[in-house]
């Protein structure tokens, strides 16, 4: 077993994390009080080679892995995780057309947004006011009219969706079938295609989120992707997918929290010496440690296994909500030992904690990582046969 990423690897690592360094992480409190989508940095990124590495080499793309998406989510992650989810909202977005569009599909649609001088952004729109979790309920609706579908409905904190020139749309085609009537489409800008309200939030500011309003939305019958009813089964694929991606921003915010308090727990002296002296400061540091170790292997193995098409249901849930949660703990711990600094907002910490919050909900909720995980773990265990027998009168004991 090798646990070293390869010479391409750490170069991709290495660089991404040099960008963060330079472009990222000495603006992102600056622009998180501007509430706005990180035009420049999000510009100097795809000039830097660092969006839509996923984007197969057949449609233009450069074709990378999971497990490289996931060095590149991490390292911008530590420099700010909304500017993170901006950079990396196309690999969502785009995710279910590399999953069930045909090359030529890609090539009609994707490839001319990531080729060019400037960055082109996809929105991924499964969410809807009635429709969060239960992505069965959505009432978006699609409708075969000869050559064309016409769309109608609205969904809800879609994010890049104000910048972007191509949603990526689940609607209903038999909404009787609910989950299995499910399709998706690529849809681009157009004039039955709106922005609404841009959702208010508590942290990662530096990206955004709108409503996205379809009224008599007409395109073309080619932008179905898969067949009618495959819908579902391309947004699970798409999420098992991308949940490492959100695990990796993760790492990047647990390992900011406990880098920039560890840093402190050395200079802050409190009852004549440093406070990293004292056990109770050394042992969250400990913690938070270890949090940032099992959140990088978990979110590395699940995209692992995603690049071998390795089912990874259960391990992609384990990576997002293990990764997330620790994010959330960190952040909290490293204001904690920080204090009052903590708390300030001139420090990065208090940042932190309000955007790990995020981490947690978006791309299912942490209940619903669980309720994922769960799912597998009784399929796996139903004939499972672990050597215990209780025996009455000589026979297996019945099933209670
Ligand atoms: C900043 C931001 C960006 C987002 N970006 C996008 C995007 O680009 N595209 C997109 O389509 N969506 C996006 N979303 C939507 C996001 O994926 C949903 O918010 C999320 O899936 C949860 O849905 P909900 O908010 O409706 O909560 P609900 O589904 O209403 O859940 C409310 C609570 O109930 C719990 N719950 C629900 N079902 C269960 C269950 N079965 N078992 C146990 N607990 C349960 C949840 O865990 C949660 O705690 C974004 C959301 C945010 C906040």
């Amino acid at each position: 077993m090798d646990f070293s990423l390869s010479e391409k690897e750490q170069k991709l690592f290495d660089r991404a994390k040099a960008f963060t360094r330079e472009h990222i992480t000495p603006k992102a409190l600056e622009l998180e009080k501007r509430n706005e989508f990180p035009k420049e940095v999000v510009q100097k990124a795809f000039e830097a080679g660092l969006m839509n590495l996923h984007i197969p080499t057949e449609a233009g793309g450069p074709g990378l892995t999971l497990l490289d998406e996931t060095l590149v989510s991490e390292a911008t992650g530590y420099g700010c995780a909304g500017i993170a989810t901006s950079i990396m909202c196309n690999n969502l977005a785009f995710a279910p057309l590399v999953i069930g569009a045909t090359t030529e599909q890609l090539k009609t649609y994707v490839e001319p947004l990531i080729n060019g001088k400037e960055p082109r952004f996809g929105a991924f729109c499964l969410t809807e006011r009635k429709a969060g979790s239960d992505a069965g309920a959505v009432a978006t609706h699609a409708e075969r009219d000869g050559d064309e579908y016409i769309l109608n409905g609205m969904k809800c904190w879609i994010t890049n969706a104000p910048q972007a020139s191509l949603f990526t749309v689940f609607a209903s085609t038999q909404p009787e079938l609910k989950t299995k009537g499910l399709s998706v489409f690529m849809v681009p800008k157009s004039k039955g295609v709106k922005i609404g309200h841009i959702e208010n939030k508590m942290g990662q500011k530096n990206s955004v989120q709108a409503e996205v309003i379809f009224e008599d939305a007409r395109i073309p019958k080619d932008c179905l992707v898969g067949k009618e009813g495959e819908g579902f089964k391309i947004a699970m694929k798409t999420l098992d997918k991308t949940r490492a991606g959100i695990a990796a921003i993760a790492t990047g915010v647990a390992q900011r929290a406990l880098d920039e308090s560890a840093k402190f727990a050395n200079i802050r002296h409190q009852f004549g010496q440093a406070i990293g002296n004292f056990q109770g400061i050394g042992f969250m540091l400990a913690d938070m440690g270890c949090r940032v170790a099992a959140s990088r292997q978990l979110t590395r193995y699940a995209a692992w296994m995603a690049d071998r098409d390795i089912r990874n249901s259960k391990d992609s849930a384990f990576a997002k909500w293990f990764a997330a949660d620790s994010a959330m703990q960190n952040a909290t711990d490293a204001v904690q030992i920080m204090g009052g600094y903590g708390y300030a907002s001139e420090y990065p910490t208090e940042k932190l904690m309000r955007d790990a919050k995020l981490l947690q909900i978006y791309e299912g909720t942490n209940q619903v990582q669980r309720f994922v995980a769960s799912g597998v773990i009784l399929r796996e265990s139903a004939n499972l046969d672990t050597g215990f027998h209780v025996k009455y009168d000589g026979k297996d004991a019945p099933v209670m």
